[in-house]
This record gives structure tokens, C-alpha cells and sequence, in this order.
């Protein structure tokens, strides 16, 4: 006779319910399934082990010692990268959905795990187990709001899929790599992007309404390596806001409590990870972790440009600088704002240094939240490498 893994009779929590990580919770989906069984080791949030799952995701911890590594995580390749034709409506050039498709395509995935959005607001996500390639570009763009990537894993399981691949954040991957083992799987690929500021689908409506001129036509917007936010609209125009022009004291508590408390801004469990912040303006950036990562991006690598990272400026006093001034409030006026992204723009940190730059302001700024808020929490949470990146600055004592 064989015994029901445990985890078949939990019970997922209905919506609504008080989540076990409470305001902590970032949504992943993992508490929708019957793996909540597995949530106090799993959560993201709940119990922090980037260093314990890297070993078990890459072969090894990351190497704390070298300067790359404590920032971007185990890597073996680094590169920018942009797709010769890019796919039309993509967050950036397309290069996520463009491996989904081939590895669906050419069979080494029976379906791939993404999130499409809802049909009646482009910002509401939607994830999805993908069974076909038309499924996983109607999941392209960013849903730049928490979501529950996870809750389709009973989904996995039940179809008998043997062969997948997760599309997901950091929140979402590091619980995916906690209960990895549950799921049955002969083969599992993770691809992974990297993220900061989520906002649930409220918070995101203020922050579009307080920022953006016309909010009702946003489809897509970034934080620009050139220090602004672009906002992409309807029309296909661009609209450009100076990071220093951030209406910084409403914002305050637009982005969700676990997004404060994160430090896995570069998804440090996926194998192979796309974002852009660490490649020059246009390109993509792409960190190749494992064997698994190189196998994926092997198989698009002849629809690429690609050029090798780059780093200049120093991105040091500029952090320093922007540490009481978030911590206060201070919202520059929109000449002052342009001025300093143009001056910032020309003299600032680029490549490596902006994405080093970017890690910095968040882990500071999430630092003190977690001092502030958690204060139990935060000796257990905040990973080494975390430690040693906020410990070169000075923070405010309290
Ligand atoms: C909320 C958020 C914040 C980000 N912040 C940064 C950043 O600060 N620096 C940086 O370098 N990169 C960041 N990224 C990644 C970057 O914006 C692009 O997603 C990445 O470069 C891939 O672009 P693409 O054109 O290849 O993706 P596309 O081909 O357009 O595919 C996008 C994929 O993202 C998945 N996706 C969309 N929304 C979510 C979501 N909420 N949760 C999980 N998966 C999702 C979709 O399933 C889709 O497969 C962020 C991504 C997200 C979702």
C-alpha cells in the first residue's frame, strides 16, 4: 500500500483568510494548494534560507567574498543581452516568453507555469499552468502587482506533468525551491526575473494616480536605469518622471510590507535569471546560475545580441545621500527633479554599478523597515550577504 503524501491532506486557505506570514505575506500562492502544509519552512517570509537553498539549487552557497557575487548571487555567466526581433508588447525585448515558447516547443517542458492577467484589467494577474506557446505570450508584460504564481502547483501534480518550468519572483521561487521535492517532478527549470516594489492591485492604482499624468492609459511602466520611471501608454507614448520627482511621502506605504522586507532582489534560487537593471540602457540583462540556466538560454542564444557586462561611476555617496532623504519625505520640485536625473544620468552609475546602486537604496531602506516594524525579526531574516551590503552605510539609530 502506498501512503498519500501529508501534504494531500492539508487544506488550502480559502481567500481572504489571515495568511500565516499575516501582513508579511507576499501572496506567492503556495497557501491556495495543500503544500501549505510545508508554509512555516517554505514562506519566504516566515523562515529565511537563501544560503541553505542555493546549495541545494546551485551546488553551492554564494561566495560572500567576491564583490559580484554578494550582490547578484551564484553565477557562473553574466551578459546583456537583447532578442534580434523583439516580441512585440513584452515587458523589454521578450527574451522570458521567447525561452518558455522554445523550451514548450521543442519539448523539453510539457508546460510552464506564468501569469496572465485578467480579462477585465490588464493588471490583475492571472497565472496560469501554459500548455501552448499562444498561452504563454498572452502572459508577456509585467503584472507589477503581488502575485500568486504558486496556486496552480496542485494543478502540476494532478495533471501528472513530469517536465516544467516556472516563470516567477524571488518570494514565489524561494518557496517553489522549499517544497521542489514534494512535487513529483523528474525535471523542474526555474526563470527567473528580478523584483522590487510590488504593490498589491490597490496600492499600484495610488501610486499610477499620484505619478503618472494620465493613469487610465499606463500599460506598462519600469524603473528606468536612466533614474526615471517610464511609463508606456495606450498610444504608444513614452511619459518620464525623475526618480527625484517621486512624490516620495504619499508612496511611502504604497509598496507591500513583504516587499519591504525583501532581500532577494535578484532571485537568487532561479537558474537562470533576466531582468535589465545591471546592463546598459535598451539591453537586457541575463545571469546564467547552473547547468540548468546555461541549457536554457542555450536554446535562444542564436536570437540574441548580446554584449559583455559593463560598470562605471561610484555609486557610494549617491546612496548615503538618498538614505535620509526617503527616510524624510523630501520630494524635490519637477525642474530640481529633471536637473538631477540629467545630471545623475550623465555622471551616475552605470552597467553593474546602477544595478549595484539599485540594491543598495532598497536593502538599506527595507533594512530599517524591518528594524523599525520587526525588530524580532530581523536578525533571522535578513541574509548575510543583506548584512554586509547595508553595514557599509550609516543609517539613522532609530
Ligand atoms: C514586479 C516586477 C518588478 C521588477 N523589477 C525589476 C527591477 O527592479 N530590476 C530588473 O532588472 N528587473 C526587474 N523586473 C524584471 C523585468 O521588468 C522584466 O520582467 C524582465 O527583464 C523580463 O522582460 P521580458 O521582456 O523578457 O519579459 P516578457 O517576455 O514580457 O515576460 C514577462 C514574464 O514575467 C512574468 N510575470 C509578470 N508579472 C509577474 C509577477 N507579478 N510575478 C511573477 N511573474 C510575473 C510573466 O509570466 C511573463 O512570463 C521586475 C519584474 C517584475 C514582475
Amino acid at each position: 500500500m502506498t501512503l498519500a503524501a501529508p501534504h494531500k491532506k492539508a487544506k488550502a486557505l480559502k481567500s481572504g483568510s489571515r495568511r500565516p506570514a499575516k501582513e508579511l505575506c507576499s501572496e506567492c500562492g503556495l497557501c491556495d494548494t495543500y503544500y501549505i502544509h510545508y508554509v512555516k519552512e517554505a514562506c519566504a517570509f516566515i523562515h529565511q534560507q537563501v544560503a541553505e537553498l542555493e546549495a541545494q539549487a546551485h551546488g553551492r552557497s554564494r561566495d560572500l567574498d567576491s564583490s559580484n557575487e554578494l550582490y547578484f548571487g551564484v553565477h557562473q555567466d553574466m551578459m546583456a543581452a537583447k532578442k534580434k526581433q523583439p516580441i512585440e508588447g513584452a515587458q523589454w525585448t521578450g527574451i522570458v516568453s521567447t525561452i518558455a515558447c522554445e523550451m514548450l516547443t521543442q519539448g523539453f517542458v510539457e508546460g510552464v507555469v506564468c501569469v496572465q492577467n485578467s480579462q477585465d484589467d490588464r493588471f490583475q494577474p492571472a497565472p496560469i499552468l501554459a500548455r501552448t506557446c499562444e498561452e504563454i505570450l498572452a502572459a508577456k508584460v509585467n503584472k507589477p502587482t503581488l502575485s500568486p504564481n504558486l496556486s496552480v502547483l496542485e494543478e502540476i501534480e494532478n495533471s501528472g506533468m513530469k517536465r516544467l518550468l516556472v516563470i516567477g519572483v524571488g518570494c514565489q521561487i524561494q518557496a517553489l525551491r522549499a517544497v521542489e521535492k514534494q512535487l513529483g517532478l523528474e525535471k523542474l527549470y526555474i526563470l527567473g526575473t528580478p523584483c522590487v516594489d510590488n504593490v498589491s492591485r490597490a496600492g499600484l492604482q495610488k501610486f499610477l494616480e499620484t505619478t503618472s499624468k494620465s493613469p487610465e492609459t499606463v500599460v506598462h511602466y519600469e524603473f528606468m536605469q536612466d533614474f526615471r520611471v517610464h511609463f508606456k501608454h495606450e498610444n504608444g507614448s513614452i511619459e518620464k518622471v525623475p526618480f527625484f520627482g517621486l512624490n516620495t511621502k504619499e508612496l511611502k506605504d504604497v509598496f507591500a510590507p513583504s516587499c519591504m522586507s525583501c532581500f532577494d532582489y535578484v532571485n537568487s534560487l532561479a537558474d537562470l535569471v533576466v531582468g535589465y537593471m545591471g546592463a546598459p540602457f535598451g539591453w537586457q540583462w541575463i545571469m546564467v546560475r547552473n547547468e540548468t540556466g546555461r541549457e536554457m538560454l542555450d536554446l535562444v542564444q542564436d536570437q540574441l545580441d548580446t554584449q559583455p557586462v559593463m560598470s562605471s561611476g561610484d555609486r557610494k555617496a549617491a546612496v548615503q545621500q538618498s538614505i535620509p532623504a526617503y527616510d524624510k519625505g523630501v520630494t524635490l520640485p519637477m525642474w530640481a527633479a529633471k536637473m538631477m536625473g540629467l545630471v545623475i544620468e550623465k555622471i551616475g552609475p552605470k552597467g553593474l554599478e546602477y544595478a549595484r546602486f539599485s540594491i543598495d537604496s532598497h536593502f538599506t531602506r527595507n533594512y530599517l523597515y524591518l528594524k523599525r516594524n520587526y525588530p524580532e525579526k530581523l536578525e533571522a531574516h535578513v541574509p548575510e550577504y543583506a548584512k554586509r551590503i547595508v553595514n557599509q552605510y550609516e543609517l539613522p539609530e532609530k
